[in-house]
C-alpha cells in the first residue's frame, strides 16, 4: 500500500492560501480566535464569518484542482497497489479530482456538525448561529466541520493502521509543523515504509524521510506519478 498525506501546499497552485507561508487568509487572524473550541465559544460569528469567507472562496469558480491533485487520482486508478490519501486539507480539492480513497483528517469545509446529536451534513451555504440541523432540527448547534487545534484528529485508527501496513509514504505539500500528522513519518518508518517528502522546500521534518524532491506540487507530483507507475 502507499499512504500519500497532504497538506495545504498541494492546494496552494489551486488558489488557497497555505497555513503558515505569507499572503494568505491566516495572516490577518489569530489562530486562537478562529481555530479553537475557546475562540468559538467566546465569539461564535466571528468563526462563522471566518469559515463562511473561506467556504464562499472555496465555492469561486476560480477554484480547481491543479495537476498534483490530478496527478495523485490517476494513481488511485491506475496502481496496481492500493492508495490511500490522507489529507490534513478542509478542502474538496482531492474528491473533485477524482480520488476516491480518502480521509479528510482535519475535516472538511463544506459540511456542518451538530453538537446536539453529532450528526455531520452537506453544507455549501453561509452558516449562521440560528440555522437548524438539517438532521435533528435543533437550532443553534450547528458548527463547521472542522477540527480545530486542541481537538482530535478523525479517523486516526485507520490512519496509523495503514501506517503500520504501508510499503511507501509519501508527504506532499506539508510544513511538518503540525502533530499527530507530523509524526506520521517516523510511524511509517519504524513499520519498514520507504518514505518521501515532497514539498516547494525542505520541511522542518525533512531529516526523518529518507529521500525528498523539492519545488511546485504541480510539477513534482506528476513526475513521481509517472515514474511510480512506469516501475510498476
Ligand atoms: P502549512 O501552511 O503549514 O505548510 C504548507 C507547506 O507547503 C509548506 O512547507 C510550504 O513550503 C509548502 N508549499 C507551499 N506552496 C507549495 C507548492 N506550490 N508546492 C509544494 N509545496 C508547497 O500547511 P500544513 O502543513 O498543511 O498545516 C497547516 C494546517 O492548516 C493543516 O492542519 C490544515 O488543516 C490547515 N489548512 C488547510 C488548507 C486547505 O484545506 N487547503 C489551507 C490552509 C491551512
Amino acid at each position: 500500500m502507499i499512504v500519500i498525506l497532504t497538506g495545504a501546499g498541494i492546494s496552494q497552485e489551486s488558489g488557497i492560501a497555505t497555513f503558515r507561508d505569507s499572503g494568505g487568509l491566516w495572516e490577518n487572524e489569530s489562530i486562537e480566535d478562529v481555530a479553537t473550541p475557546g475562540g468559538f465559544a467566546r465569539n461564535p460569528a466571528r468563526v462563522l464569518d471566518f469559515y463562511n469567507q473561506r467556504r464562499k472562496q472555496l465555492l469561486s469558480p476560480e477554484i480547481a484542482p491543479n495537476a498534483a491533485h490530478l496527478a495523485l487520482a490517476r494513481l488511485e486508478r491506475e496502481s496496481s497497489e492500493p492508495v490511500l490519501v490522507v489529507t490534513q486539507n478542509v478542502d474538496n480539492l482531492h474528491e473533485c479530482a477524482g480520488t476516491s480513497n480518502l480521509l479528510h483528517m482535519h475535516g472538511e469545509l463544506l459540511k456542518a456538525r451538530c453538537t446536539a446529536c453529532r450528526g455531520v451534513s452537506q453544507w455549501e451555504v453561509d452558516m449562521s448561529k440560528s440555522d437548524a440541523c438539517p438532521k435533528c432540527g435543533t437550532t443553534g448547534k450547528l458548527r463547521p466541520h472542522i477540527v480545530w487545534f486542541e481537538e482530535m484528529p478523525l479517523y486516526m485508527d485507520e490512519i496509523e493502521q495503514a501506517l503500520e501496513s504501508c510499503r511507501l509514504f509519501v508527504s506532499i505539500g506539508t510544513s511538518g509543523n503540525v502533530y499527530p500528522a507530523a509524526g506520521f513519518v517516523r510511524s511509517a518508518r519504524s513499520a519498514g515504509a520507504q518514505t518521501l517528502e515532497l514539498n516547494l522546500e525542505k520541511s522542518v521534518g525533512a531529516s526523518a524521510f529518507h529521500d525528498g524532491r523539492y519545488g511546485k506540487a504541480s510539477e513534482i507530483v506528476p513526475d513521481w506519478v509517472d515514474e511510480v507507475l512506469s516501475r510498476q
